[in-house]
C-alpha cells in the first residue's frame, strides 16, 4: 500500500539519534535547546519551546494565553481533533467558523460575520486558532486585523505548515499571531517520531510555556519567590505537566530540519504532477493563494460527484483495493459525537460538510517516487473513469 504520507529517514538522521544514545543525557540534555534554536532561527522567531507533541504545544499555548472556563475558543471544523481539545482541556467552550470552499481554510468572511454577532451578545472568543490546512497559510493579516478590532488572541495551528511561507516570510515568525504550533508526527513535514513545538516572540508567553512543560517547576532564580537554598534547588510555582521532548527526538529533528526545504520542494514537484494528472478528471483541487507558499503537507482532491457515477465511499474503497492509501482529512469536528451531544447539528457548517462528502487525500511525501505517483494517477483515473457518467 502506498500511504498518504510517511517519513523520510536518512543515514545522517539515524546517526544523529545513535550518537545521542552514547551521550550522558537521553533527555533534558543539549539537543533540545539546540533543536529549539535551529527552528527559531529557521522561522525567524524569538522563542521556541519543544514538547512531546503538537497536542501538548496547543495545550500549553492555550494555558499561556490564560484560556479558562469562562472563555470560548474558535477554530475551523476541518482539522484534527487536537486543535479544539486544547481549549476543552482548559475548561473553555469551543465554537467553529465555516471554511472557505476554495482553500478549505477558515473563512475570514465567516469569521468577521460571526464576530459581529458575538459582539452583540457579548460572547466574543478569547482565542481564535486558524489551521493552515494542507500547508497553505490562512489569510493571517486579515485575521490579525480582526484580532485587534475584536480583542482576541491568535494561535496558529501550523502542524501542516513548517517550511511554508506567508507574504514572503516563514510561517512561525509570529508577525500575525501570539503563538505558532508545529507537529513532528511522522506524516508531517519533518519528524521527531512524536513531537511538537510552540514558537512566540513574547518572552512572558515563552517563559510560561517552558514552566508548564515541566511540572511548573523552575531552576531560574529570577522566577523564584525566594533565593535558592543551594545549587540543587528548584521551585514549583505552578501546576504543569511532563510534556518534555527527549534528546533522541531533538537530535532527529535537528537532522531532519536540514532537509526541510528540500522536502518542501519535492512536495511541490509532486503537487504539480498531480495538478497535471487531475486536470482532465472530474475533480477539483484546493485553490492556492498568491500570498501563501504552501508546505504542501496534503494533496486533497474534491470529487465532482455529479459528473461521476460512483460514490465517494466506492472511490475510496477502489483506490485502497488498488493499493493506494487514500485518506479523508478531516471529518468535520462539529459532527463528532462529542460535539453533537453538546448541541452542534448537521447543516451548521455547510461548506465543511460539503467538503467532507467529496474529499480525498492522495499520497504526497518527499520519498514518493515518480513511478509510484504515475501508478496513483492511473489508479485514480481508472476509478473515476469506470464510474464516469456519460452525457
Ligand atoms: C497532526 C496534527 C495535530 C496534532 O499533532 P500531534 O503532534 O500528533 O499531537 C494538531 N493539529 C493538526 C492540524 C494536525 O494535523
Amino acid at each position: 500500500m502506498i500511504p498518504y504520507g510517511r517519513q523520510d529517514i536518512s543515514e545522517a538522521d539515524i546517526q544523529a539519534v545513535v550518537d545521542v544514545l552514547s551521550c550522558d543525557f537521553l533527555t533534558q540534555g543539549p539537543e533540545v535547546p539546540g533543536f529549539e534554536q535551529a527552528v527559531a532561527r529557521y522561522c525567524d522567531a524569538r522563542h521556541a519551546i519543544a514538547v512531546n507533541s503538537a497536542t501538548s504545544a496547543l495545550h500549553l499555548a492555550c494555558l499561556a494565553l490564560q484560556v479558562g472556563p469562562r472563555d470560548c475558543v474558535w477554530t475551523s471544523p476541518i482539522t484534527f481533533v487536537a486543535t479544539a481539545n486544547c481549549a476543552l482541556h482548559c475548561g473553555a467552550a469551543v465554537d467553529f467558523v465555516d471554511i472557505d470552499p476554495g482553500t478549505c481554510n477558515l473563512s475570514v468572511q465567516r469569521l468577521a460575520e460571526k464576530l459581529e454577532v458575538a459582539k452583540r451578545y457579548n460572547r466574543l472568543p478569547k482565542v481564535v486558532i486558524p489551521v493552515h490546512f494542507g500547508g497553505q497559510a490562512c489569510d493571517m493579516a486579515a485575521i490579525h486585523d480582526l484580532g485587534n478590532r475584536f480583542g482576541f488572541r491568535i494561535i496558529e495551528d501550523a502542524s501542516h505548515a513548517i517550511g511554508g511561507r506567508y507574504r514572503g516570510e516563514p510561517v512561525g515568525n509570529g508577525r500575525y499571531s501570539d503563538i505558532t504550533v508545529f507537529s513532528f508526527h511522522p506524516v508531517k513535514l519533518i519528524t521527531t517520531a512524536e513531537g511538537g513545538m510552540a514558537l512566540t516572540n513574547d518572552h512572558r508567553l515563552a517563559r510560561r510555556m517552558r514552566l508548564l512543560r515541566s511540572h511548573g517547576t523552575t531552576r531560574d532564580a529570577a522566577d523564584m519567590t525566594r533565593p535558592p537554598d543551594g545549587p540543587w534547588y528548584y521551585q514549583q510555582i505552578d501546576v504543569g505537566f511532563n510534556y518534555r521532548m527527549t534528546d533522541l527526538q531533538a537530535a532527529l529533528g535537528s537532522s531532519q530540519l536540514k532537509r526541510l526545504d528540500e522536502f518542501v520542494a519535492r512536495r511541490h514537484d509532486i503537487a504539480e504532477r498531480y495538478d497535471e494528472c487531475v486536470a482532465n478528471l472530474p475533480v477539483a483541487t484546493l485553490s492556492q493563494c498568491p500570498d501563501s507558499h504552501s508546505a504542501r503537507h496534503l494533496y486533497v482532491i474534491r470529487l465532482k460527484l455529479s459528473e461521476i457515477e460512483s460514490t465517494h465511499r466506492n472511490i475510496y474503497d477502489a483506490m485502497r483495493t488498488a493499493g493506494v492509501g487514500v485518506n479523508v482529512h478531516y471529518i468535520p469536528l462539529h459532527l463528532q459525537p462529542y460535539y453533537t451531544q453538546l448541541g452542534f447539528v448537521a447543516g451548521q457548517y455547510p461548506e465543511a460538510e460539503r467538503y467532507y462528502s467529496e474529499a480525498l487525500t492522495l499520497p504526497i511525501y518527499a520519498a514518493l517516487t515518480v513511478s509510484e505517483q504515475t501508478y496513483v494517477c492511473s489508479a485514480l483515473s481508472e476509478c473515476l473513469g469506470r464510474g464516469r457518467k456519460h452525457a
